[in-house]
């Protein structure tokens, strides 16, 4: 039999609802595989005790007969969701030694369905990053090489913590939140797949707050049938979260082998930069080849306002960062640094608490929402965000999901494009659209880069259709037939 870290999450549920091992024996492999890993720092907290305990439950209730639809799954957990009594970084000093006296909606979920943690996931300070180089904890490394370059490649971000311990086969499943392509971006450089939910269908309650218009929870995974499991234990609505929705969740797994065929797949002109690599733009036309000989019919389509798209969002985004941050100030939440009077206090704890690129976040945020530039900046941005949603809007009148690449390269070296906040802010290019307009989009592993590392393809849906999203990358994945694993996993 395969190792128990090498199943995927569906082969594990059927293993253990059968008794071909227990809860316990596969929690403990995940332990331990976490244990040897430690060198890519893919984890803030371990929580093996924990992991032993919920494991033991769970095969309490698998004798009674009693399984529930995740019991004895390992999954780890983004280290922004809140986490009762478990440390809850967010990757920042600022929250130092903060342990929630709550768990999130979407955490509770997972465990009412039975799932195991093993623990609490490195990120991108606050979840802003695409490399996930601006931990406090330090950066998290690839498990991935290049061929014939042993240099330590980013896992990408801001969930690079979650996909790397995915692609090293640390837990069955992971969460990541997405408020520009935190889970997508990362998916694709780890290559795994991690879908981000149609904005309101999974409860931002108890999740660190970045940009609340933007933020969504949702899952990664090594394959889409494990992804559309995971989907629907984390979504449902919550009267905890104002913008949660009150819709049936489907059964995502039941629906995902029903082809492609006859459904109709859009592909933007605008996403064909220039200076997108020869090899981004080969693996799109394959994309669209084996979505074609499944039957899918293709049509090219038009989002005329993608080049605004990455400008908008580095404006909304850091305007309700600049808010949403506003709340550490070293008297509620972790940190404090001492002063001779209360602003001091407060200037001292946020100038050691918070890193560069969350200093920065916050500077952006404010200026574009002072009194002088509000109007022409923050509140242009958001009638150019409404511009974008409705160019997605005209689309889906004409197809049923779209088909882009997920980001404009491989992974690249740990240290790169640091001195460079606009290199950086360019990873986002493909992902921040369809942020900015609330869908569902996934990215799933179709390819390898010519030094060897994956590649994904991205797919967007219309609002609350991410079953269709499911569907079509399960054709795809079955195309593609991606069988490529990380070198460097231990
Ligand atoms: N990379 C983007 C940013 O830095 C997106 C981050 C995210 O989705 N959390 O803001």
């Amino acid at each position: 039999m395969a190792a128990l870290t090498d199943l995927t999450l569906a082969a594990a549920r059927d293993g253990l609802k059968k008794k071909s091992f227990s809860a316990k024996e596969i929690a403990e492999a995940h332990i331990k595989a976490v244990e040897g890993a430690r060198a890519l720092n893919a984890f803030i907290t371990e929580t093996p005790d924990k992991a032993l305990a919920m494991a033991a439950q769970s095969d309490a209730r698998i004798a009674k007969g009693e399984a529930r639809p995740l019991d004895g799954i390992p999954l780890a957990i983004k280290d922004l969701f809140c986490t009762e009594g478990v440390l809850t970084t967010a990757a920042s000093h600022i929250l130092d030694g903060y342990k929630p006296q709550y768990e999130s909606t979407v955490t509770s979920n997972l465990w009412r369905d039975g799932a195991v943690m093993v623990g609490k996931t490195n990120l991108d300070e606050f979840a802003m990053g695409s490399s996930n180089m601006t931990s406090y904890y330090g950066p998290v490394e690839s498990p991935w090489r290049r061929q014939g370059d042993n240099r330590p490649l980013v896992p990408g971000g801001s969930s690079g913590g979650s996909a790397a311990a995915i692609a090293a086969r640390l837990a069955l499943g992971a969460t990541g939140t997405d408020t520009g392509g935190s889970i997508r971006q990362p998916a694709s450089f780890c290559g795994i797949v991690g879908l981000k939910p149609t904005y309101g269908r999974c409860s931002r309650w108890g999740i660190v707050a970045f940009a609340s218009s933007l933020d969504q929870a949702g899952p990664f995974a090594r394959d889409v049938r494990d992804t559309a499991i995971l989907m629907r234990a984390m979504a449902g609505h919550d009267p905890k979260d104002s913008t949660s929705v009150d819709m049936e969740v489907p059964d995502f797994e039941a629906t995902l082998d029903k082809g492609v065929k006859g459904l109709k797949i859009g592909i933007p002109k605008e996403y064909r930069v220039d200076g997108m690599p020869a090899e981004i733009e080969k693996l799109w036309n394959q994309g669209i080849e084996w979505l074609r000989a499944e039957g899918a019919e293709i049509r090219e389509i038009s989002l005329p306002h993608t080049k605004y798209a990455l400008a908008t969002y580095y404006i909304v985004a850091p305007a309700e960062a600049s808010s949403n941050l506003a709340r550490y100030d070293g008297v509620r939440f972790g940190l404090r640094v001492n002063g001779d009077s209360l602003d001091d206090m407060y200037e001292r704890t946020r100038a050691a608490g918070f890193g560069a690129e969350v200093r920065r976040r916050v500077m952006i945020g404010a200026y574009v929402l002072s009194a002088g530039y509000y109007d022409a900046y923050y509140l242009k941005a958001q009638k150019v965000r409404a511009l974008i949603a409705r160019d997605f809007e005209q689309a889906f009148g004409q197809v049923d999901a779209i088909l882009t690449p997920t980001a404009p390269s491989a992974a690249f070296a740990i240290g790169d494009k640091m001195d460079d906040p606009i290199a950086m802010y360019l990873n986002d290019v493909f992902t921040v659209p369809a942020s900015l307009a609330g869908l569902p989009a996934l990215s799933l592993p179709a390819g390898l880069s010519g030094d060897g590392l994956p590649l994904g393809l991205h797919l967007i849906g219309r609002a609350f259709d991410e079953a269709t999203v499911l569907r079509a990358a399960r054709t795809i994945e079955k195309a593609a037939n991606f069988t490529a694993r990380p070198g460097a996993a231990s």
